[in-house]
């Protein structure tokens, strides 16, 4: 294991805060702390902000192929890495060590794609119809970013924004959350060592969200924020953007259904169920929340989710065989708690699970609740752990209805072996992603994102630079 890098990264070099300020990252699997970073104020915002604005001009000038070919080689160095910093992403987040490999493939691949959208951002001339005016057309990027992310992709979430940000000739300042700066101050390594030019990158690691923050919103040199985390804090942030107008991407909450029809592959359904609810032990925006069950197959599909689920092994992520790490922090291993008792209380059934363990860490058991009342917290609810809530359903039309009374529309699940139901029930939720027989939509090919409050804008795919970019047009008549 290389070093582990806990200044702040300002300017292209390695800093404390400028009061000296450190705090505590903890490993959620032991309750121990792993380590201190530099816990920035204002005064080290407005230093990034400087060093983000200052180099701003002269990184838009670079050549795309310059600013792919420095992607290109932080993908590969990052490969390279790949184990290192699953480890370390394992020790702050505590995911298993097999799931920290495959973010940090995911991550990665961020990099690739965007080092080869760089060198294809379009732009474009042509005649107006008066035939006298021409327009030329080009892009420009959006100006210094805020990027901010949450702590259950530490690395990914880093890379889906830094990617297209880099690509499009963006400077920026990352804030990862708390809970896990270290994978983000290690791409920022990566990145120093694949070439990026000083002050176009800028880590902020603070426990003073508001006081780092704000004043780089509402200040008026910011031009874009870029922000991954819940719905509450994205509202709060859109109002603090509402005055110098920045340009937003919000990837937000979801509350995700996962509907099987009687006619699925039952097989098929329950491996799409265990991704779908169990990929980051339930941690994601992604995680089916509200699964719809047709009455037929009902009983059926919550006996063989719950053996399937029953059998996972719960421990410590570094250790060899564990399926399922802890929960985040203890807060958010309450929540999970809470919202259990409340679906048991209102008459949901104990499948498998549902009891907390003894002994030190965040660990939460894979947990089945079938017969869940509509009224429960948790249908309106991110969960956020391993809990597989199980309703039923009668037909399509109300499934439909149910699935999209909510407020989020990130992404939904259907399984059916029928093409035109698949696509009609695919089409009909309301949402920006259908996984259509499988329980996992996230690809840095496709566009990710939602609609309703689930956000605005998308992620990754061809449109994911666009989000950094702004058209110029030049009128010219020919006289
Ligand atoms: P969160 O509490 O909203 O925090 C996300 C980030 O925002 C953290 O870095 C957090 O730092 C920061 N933050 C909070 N208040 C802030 C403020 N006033 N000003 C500036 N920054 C502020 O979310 P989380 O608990 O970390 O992450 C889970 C949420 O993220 C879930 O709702 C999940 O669905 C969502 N998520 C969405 C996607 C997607 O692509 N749609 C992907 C992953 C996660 P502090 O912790 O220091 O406050």
């Amino acid at each position: 294991m290389t070093e582990v890098l806990n200044q702040l990264f300002i300017g292209g070099a390695w800093v404390d805060a400028a009061d000296g300020a450190t705090m505590p990252v903890d490993d959620p699997a032991t309750g121990e702390i792993l380590s201190h970073v530099a816990d920035a104020g204002a005064k080290d915002a407005r230093l990034a902000e400087e060093a983000a604005v200052q180099a701003q001009a002269a990184w838009a000038r670079t050549a795309p192929r310059a600013r792919s070919e420095i992607l290109r080689r932080a993908h590969e160095i990052i490969l390279e890495r790949t184990d290192e910093l699953a480890h370390l992403m394992t020790s702050e987040m505590g995911k298993p060590l097999a799931e920290a490999r495959g973010e940090v493939a995911y991550a990665a691949e961020f990099f690739r794609w965007f080092s080869e959208e760089a060198v294809r951002i379009d732009g474009g001339c042509g005649t107006l119809p008066d035939g006298r005016n021409r327009m030329f057309l080009s892009r420009r990027p959006v100006g210094p970013c805020l990027l901010i992310t949450p702590w259950n992709f530490p690395l990914a979430m880093g890379t889906r924004k830094i990617g297209p940000a880099i690509a499009a000739g963006c400077t920026m300042i990352l804030k990862p959350a708390p809970q896990t700066p270290l994978s983000s101050l290690a791409l920022a390594g990566i990145l120093k060592e694949a070439g990026l030019p000083d002050g176009v990158l800028n880590v902020v690691t603070t426990s003073r969200a508001g006081e780092v923050c704000e004043p780089l919103l509402r200040g008026g040199r910011i031009r874009k924020l870029s922000f991954t985390g819940s719905t509450a804090v994205g509202r709060l942030l859109l109002a603090q953007c509402a005055d110098t107008v920045v340009r937003t991407s919000m990837e937000l909450g979801g509350n995700a259904p996962f509907i099987v029809f009687d006619d699925a592959d039952l097989d098929v359904a329950v491996d799409g169920a265990m991704v779908a609810k169990m990929r980051n032990m339930g941690e994601a925006c992604t995680a089916a929340n509200r699964f719809f069950v047709h009455r037929p197959v009902a009983e059926e599909f919550g006996r063989r989710l719950a053996e399937r689920m029953g059998a996972l092994v719960v421990g410590p992520g570094t250790r060899d065989g564990v399926d399922v790490g802890p929960l985040i922090d203890t807060v958010g291993r309450a929540k999970v708690e809470e919202l259990v008792a409340d679906a048991v209380e209102r008459g949901a059934q104990v499948l498998v699970g549902g009891r907390t363990p003894e002994g030190p860490g965040c660990f939460y058991p894979p947990t089945v609740l079938a017969d869940v009342s509509p009224e429960s917290r948790l249908m309106d609810t991110e969960i956020f752990g391993p809990v597989a809530a199980i309703l039923t359903f009668d037909d399509e039309d109300e499934v439909l209805r149910r699935a999209n009374d909510t407020p989020w529309g990130l992404v939904g699940y259907v399984f059916t072996e029928g093409l035109d139901r698949g696509l009609r029930v695919s089409e009909g939720l309301e949402v920006g992603m259908v996984g259509l027989n499988t329980g996992l939509v996230s690809n840095p090919a496709a566009p990710f994102g939602g609609v309703k409050q689930s956000g605005l804008g998308r992620e990754g795919g061809r449109v994911g630079i666009d989000e950094f970019l702004e058209y110029q047009y030049v009128a010219v008549p020919v006289r």
